[in-house]
């Protein structure tokens, strides 16, 4: 006979996990598959280009703040917890931001911290850093690259609800073994591979192995591989916002000299279209915040190049701009991975219309930080609608406990018009 369970979740990265342990906190039975999202940058940042992707993102930095908390005590992993970084992220001000006035005014809003730099302090802050400006963002083959222009950097701003976790899979291993201390269980290597129906529900899934499960409740958190698992299900096609996988390179150089760790922070400079932080290993974490120069590389998940390519050294390249004492290692070190983007680069949390079979996909490169809360919202979402409520008609409103701000969850539907607040980049 077929295992049953509660509810049944595709992929265990980060968001599956965080989905899982808030069911299980709600006494659900709940199987997950064994997930990644080991290659995110796990940068966190309360700025957005919207006030509700604003609030859910600062909020974050409280669970990171308060990790065992959420986690239900500082001894649940035995590989231990995850640290949070909270350095700060240093953002330049250029034409591309509108020298940050309209995130300065998000931050007003929320309350959330920050203090505005001159060129002076961007340098004494980060010794190695010039702010001559660069803008627009070229490809190393324009004859303008590296060319100042006559104007420099106005500044930036110091955002203090940020930093980043230096081991994105250990976070994950975290929330798993949570989960399992709530009742979750987690499965080895099961693909999924057919989204079962009956009566026009969903009633399960079958595995590669040839195994079936059954259950009333089935998640799509797959990641990159969400358009293809929404085919399986048949639910693509009604969807107004849908799913793709970007690939996406991020590299790993080794410090300059002179480089501050104890002042360092996170940087994102759309003035040379690039972000930082400090890596593991005394190495300089170095990824892209995809100008428009940039082509975007769509892919098949299961059949991409996971080698770097020319990309990578003009990621460094652009970085010597901003750092010249930095230089090209000829060893190419860093990460190859995908973005799961949706068509706003805002994701996609919410029913589906086939009922019981759920949507947490489309993270576009910007959720790991949310994840906890994400995981909150899907398991509030599944329980109202498993309990009569229509998401598409009423979408529920969610609370943010540490910020104390209501959103209605409607944001995040796959009905909504494309949002043309959004940055349609990582940035959200
Ligand atoms: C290079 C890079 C840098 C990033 N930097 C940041 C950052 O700085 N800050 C930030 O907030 N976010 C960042 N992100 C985004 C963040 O990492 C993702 O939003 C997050 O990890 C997504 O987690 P997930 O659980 O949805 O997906 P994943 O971690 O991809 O997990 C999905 C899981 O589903 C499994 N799966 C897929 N198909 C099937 C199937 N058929 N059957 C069973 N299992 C299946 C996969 O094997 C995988 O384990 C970055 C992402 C990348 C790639």
């Amino acid at each position: 006979m077929a295992k049953s369970y509660d509810a049944i979740i595709i992929g265990a990265g980060i968001i599956g996990c965080a989905t899982s342990l808030a069911l299980g906190r709600k006494g659900w039975k709940v199987s997950a598959g064994y997930g990644s999202t080991s290659g995110s940058c796990a940068i966190i940042r309360p700025y957005y280009s919207t006030l509700d992707g604003s609030a859910m993102a600062y909020e974050s930095h409280f669970y990171w703040k308060n990790w065992a908390d959420y986690l239900g005590g500082d001894d649940v992993d035995e590989r231990g917890l995850i640290e949070y970084h909270n350095v700060g992220s240093l953002v330049m001000k250029t034409e591309a931001n509108d020298y940050l006035r309209p995130t300065m005014e998000l931050m007003d809003r929320l309350d959330s911290p920050y203090s505005e730099y001159s060129p002076a302090e961007i340098r004494e802050k980060l010794p190695v850093w010039n702010t001559d400006s660069f803008y627009p963002v070229k490809r190393p083959q324009d004859p303008g690259f590296g060319v100042p222009n006559d104007e420099p950097l106005p500044g930036g701003v110091l955002f203090h609800a940020a930093g980043y976790i230096s081991d994105p899979q250990l976070a994950t291993h975290n929330i798993m073994r949570a989960a399992e201390i709530a009742g979750g269980e987690f499965r080895y290597n099961a693909r999924v591979v057919e989204i079962l129906r009956a009566g026009g529900k969903v009633s399960g899934i079958a595995l590669e192995n040839g195994e079936t499960l059954e259950s009333p409740v089935v998640l799509n958190a797959a990641g990159p591989h969400s358009s293809k698992v929404n085919q399986m299900a048949d639910v693509e096609k009604s969807m107004k916002v849908k799913t793709r996988a970007l690939r996406q390179e991020v590299a790993h150089v080794p410090l300059p000299e002179g480089y501050r760790r104890e002042t360092a922070c996170v940087t994102s400079d759309s003035d040379i279209g690039l972000y930082t932080r400090p890596e593991q290993g005394d190495a300089l974490l170095i990824g892209s915040e995809d100008p428009p120069c940039d082509p975007h590389e769509w892919v098949d998940p299961d059949d991409y190049n996971r080698d770097f390519s020319e990309q990578w050294k003009v990621q460094v390249l652009r970085t010597c701009q901003r750092v010249p004492n930095l230089g090209v290692p000829n060893q190419m070190r860093g990460v190859v991975d995908l973005y799961d983007v949706t068509d706003d680069w805002i994701p996609i949390y919410d029913q589906s219309d086939l009922p019981g079979f759920y949507l947490a996909i489309g993270t576009s490169g910007n959720q790991f930080k949310n994840a906890p809360i994400a995981g909150q919202l899907m398991a509030d979402i599944i329980e109202a609608t498993q309990n009569g409520n229509d998401q598409d008609a009423s979408p529920i409103d969610f609370h943010l406990k540490y910020i104390d701000h209501t959103f209605s969850s409607g944001f995040y539907s796959r009905l909504r018009e494309i949002n043309q607040d959004s940055s349609f980049s990582v940035l959200g």
